[in-house]
């Protein structure tokens, strides 16, 4: 395996002034560097996920560094066979992360307080500790820590409001909360506290550092971690693999990501690829028989086709035997 290639992914909240000046100067200088990958940058600072060579990464954590906006940022470091993403953006954004505040969190003011991978996996085990996930559901389905509160939720803005609906969850627990890489918890267990919870911490680095501790070895976490280019997954738990991933249309334990091919829809989903055939990659009778399904125009489907699909399906599904 060529292990030439890093991933980096990092996090720095921090003021930047003209943040829209910024982001084009930081785009120049990625893409001379050869790097490629998706960088957020606000007035509150910077969030990025960028791939390249050991020597295009060396060069731009060190000029990172250099600027003393960003010189204690935190780089996670993963080795990879190649490029991680087939574009380099960076995008200007109002926040590094949107909870959909009406007065926003700014994480240098008030956060919760920061547990090391060790800590973290010590107050896991503690009797009147929650274990929130802020994450969205998909991220979750694929892997989480062992007894962790699951939001249902799609995207973080909907966090707050759903914590509000489910308060009697966490009141009088001491509460952790966890994401990949920690930049959406920074701000979510800031505004835990303002709400009145008294007992708030985070896991430092997210799940991203914890996998990677010697300590710890990623203990306590079933399934993988879903991460937002094109490995889509990377392993956390160097101890057990637990599969906690299920097929969506079998119930059978799967760690293999799709997207629907109803192009409006696009959802995540867990499935085989015997199931992605059988159910022509669609998580509903709405998506398979969508105008512009893309499965049917990758099959070259005729509508007649189509139709004989849909009935077997109709068929399966009425037997049980999905
Ligand atoms: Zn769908």
């Amino acid at each position: 395996m060529n292990e030439a290639y890093r991933v980096l992914l990092y996090y720095k909240y921090t003021t930047i002034e003209n943040p829209e000046e910024f982001s084009m100067e930081h785009l120049a200088f990625c893409k001379e560097l050869g790097l490629l990958g998706r960088i957020l940058v606000s007035d509150e600072g910077i969030n990025g996920t960028v791939s390249g060579t050991y020597e295009q990464t060396e060069q731009y954590m060190e000029a990172l560094r250099n600027d003393p906006r960003f010189a204690d940022t935190i780089f996670k470091i993963d080795e990879a066979e190649g490029h991680a993403f087939k574009k380099m953006h960076v995008r200007y954004k109002k926040e590094l992360v949107n909870l959909s505040l009406e007065e926003d969190i700014n994480p240098l003011e008030l956060t919760g307080k920061h547990l090391k991978p060790t800590e973290f996996f010590e107050q896991l085990q503690a009797p009147d500790t929650v274990v929130i996930d802020a994450r969205n559901d998909y991220e979750f389905d694929l892997g989480h820590f062992r007894g962790a509160i699951k939001p249902d939720i799609e995207t973080f803005r909907e966090l707050p409001k759903w914590i509000q609906e489910n308060k009697k969850l966490l009141e009088g627990k001491k509460i952790l909360t966890y994401c990949t890489g920690g930049v959406r918890c920074e701000k979510f267990s800031g505004w835990l506290m303002r709400e009145g919870f008294e007992d708030v911490s985070q896991l430092d680095g997210g799940i991203v550092t914890y996998g990677k501790d010697p300590e710890v070895q990623g203990k306590l976490w079933d399934g993988q971690c879903y991460v937002f280019d094109q490995r889509i997954s990377v392993p956390v738990n160097r101890v057990e693999h637990v599969v906690v991933g299920r097929d969506i249309f079998s119930g059978e334990p799967c760690e293999r990501y799709v997207n629907c091919a109803n192009p409006e829809c696009n959802r995540k989903m867990l499935c085989s690829p015997e199931n992605e055939e059988k159910y022509m990659r669609s998580c509903s009778h709405e998506c398979r028989t969508h105008p512009r399904n893309l499965y049917v125009k990758a099959h070259d489907l005729t509508l007649e086709q189509v139709e004989i699909r849909i009935k077997e399906i109709a068929a399966w599904e009425e037997s049980g035997a999905k």
